[in-house]
């Protein structure tokens, strides 16, 4: 005489003999196959759409089926199984189902509550234009792939999200992607929740739609992992950010959010900007081209390093990714970029609005760098940029305007003791001074023509001193705007 089943409650069936466990349940590929289809075909006509703890020893094809409150939680699916176009009605749960082999779910649709939390996938995973019409609940669920070998010819399609359409909330929040994931022109309607996901590969975001609350928070991504968000758009309030500011241990050094992560904002619609936030994430590999960032908030954010040979802080200066990848395509030295020259722009704008003045000195600096190669621009304007960040880095630089000031201080100094000056008194045979004071006499005179200030005691002698008066007073006033200029800066800040 057999046994219930231990789960009776669910499948209603005696034990197999020798087990305590029915032909549902038992956890065995080697089940008589027949036995199980004819049970399982059995179960779903009397005692509905329940397969709570069932263990599906064969390729299951539920493809078209329409299905009632199912219950998957804890199952298994030892080799493939195909919802594609099933209508599920009610709440379904797939809770904790293991899915060792395909699990294809294409076009279905949900028309209550889908809760995939804690699910389990070793083979690929396909909800191509899957919609749901409720919340989408796929938190600590594991996208991953044992069965590797048979994609070694063809990319490895990873999780398929492709155009899904999420009408309410979904929460993939410390899901673990082992493989690429791909969200392309899917559509978030409602809220979405990427917090603490764990990436580890190529996810793509591209054309993808979100209109409710998108946050990326604490997102953690293994190496060699990028997103690719372009084309997207972002209606709602949106977070890029590292932690929860409040989850932070005391002690806990602050690491940035997507280290070292490749990421395309490329073309990106960001409707209302100031919905935006960006906190303490590492952009310095991330492609902003043809998005609009003023209005943006960027906090504690670091940008791409530039390294210019001519920057005047002996730094690299905050830069974008863009400008890195432009340069690096050119062999024949620094083009211009439209769109690199906006992004600038708009960079720079953005930190003048929040009074960030160091970090909007830097993007000047790039715009005006980007500028310069401009092939609209005229050649008298290019030379005129050219001597501007030579002598004052674009008005960011004291440094070289200061250098500068004092060489010809120097210059016409020497000048004026050779002969380019001579002593404003008449009488010639004034007491002769020894080199020491005629140099000091020299110095101060060319310092009082550079600065305007009326010069006493000596007067420019014949044209050289004339022709060398004039230059000093010119190139005076210019080195001493451009001092004003960069102290002006510094003090802004
Ligand atoms: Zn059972």
């Amino acid at each position: 005489m057999s046994e219930e089943c231990q789960d009776f409650e669910i499948c209603g069936l005696l034990a197999e003999p020798g087990e305590n466990l029915c032909i549902l349940h038992l956890k065995s590929d080697a089940k008589n196959l027949l036995n199980f289809d004819e049970a399982l075909k059995r179960h779903r006509g009397s005692r509905g759409d329940r397969f709570i703890r069932f263990f599906f020893p064969s390729k299951i094809d539920f493809s078209t089926k329409k299905f009632q409150n199912a219950d998957f939680t804890d199952s298994l699916f030892s080799l493939s199984v195909s919802f594609a176009a099933c209508k599920f009605e009610g709440t379904s749960k797939f809770c904790a189902t293991q899915c060792l082999s395909s699990f294809d779910i294409q076009g279905a649709l949900f028309s209550g509550d889908a809760d995939f939390s804690n699910i389990v996938f070793l083979g690929d995973s396909d909800f191509f234009q899957v919609r749901f019409k409720r919340s989408a609940l796929f938190d600590n669920a594991r996208f991953d792939e044992e069965i590797r070998e048979k994609y070694q010819d063809e990319p490895d399609p990873g999780a398929q999200f492709k155009e899904a359409a999420f009408e309410k909330k979904a929460i993939f929040s410390s899901a673990f992607f082992g493989i690429g994931a791909d969200f392309s022109s899917a559509a978030f309607l409602g809220d979405v929740n990427f917090s603490k996901t764990k990436f580890q590969s190529l996810v793509t975001f591209s054309r993808t739609k979100f209109e409710g609350l998108a946050e990326f928070k604490g997102v953690d991504c293994g190496q060699n992992v990028s997103l690719n968000f372009s084309g997207s758009s972002f209606k709602g309030r949106t977070i890029f950010a590292a932690k929860g500011e409040n989850e932070r241990l005391p002690n806990e050094e602050e690491s940035l959010a997507f280290e070292n992560v490749e990421i395309d904002l490329t073309d990106v619609d960001f409707s209302d900007k100031s919905k935006v936030s960006f906190r303490h994430a590492d952009l310095s590999k991330t492609k902003l081209l043809h998005t609009e960032v003023k209005g943006i908030e960027f906090v504690g954010v670091r940008w791409a390093q530039v390294h210019d040979y001519t920057w005047p802080r002996g730094r690299a200066r905050n830069g974008v990714f863009d400008e890195i990848l432009h340069n690096q395509q050119r062999s024949d030295g620094k083009t211009y970029s439209a769109p690199v020259e906006a992004l600038y722009r708009g960079l720079k704008k953005n930190y003048e609005e929040r009074q960030y003045h160091s970090m909007s000195g830097d993007f000047h600096y790039g715009e005006k760098e980007m500028r310069r190669h401009s092939p609209q621009l005229r050649q008298s304007h290019k030379r005129l940029l050219w001597i501007y960040r030579v002598l004052g880095g674009y008005g960011e630089s004291l440094k070289r305007p200061v250098i500068a000031a004092s060489l010809l201080l120097l210059v016409s100094s020497v000048l004026c003791y050779f002969g380019a000056a001579e002593s404003q008194a008449k009488n010639v045979n004034a007491a002769k001074l020894s080199i020491l004071q005629e140099s000091v006499q020299s110095v101060i005179y060319s310092f009082r023509v550079m600065f305007l200030l009326r010069p006493d005691e000596l007067r420019p002698a014949g044209i050289l001193g004339q022709a060398v008066q004039t230059i000093q007073m010119t190139l005076g006033v210019l080195f001493l705007s451009l001092i004003a200029l960069a102290v002006r800066q510094r003090l802004r800040r």
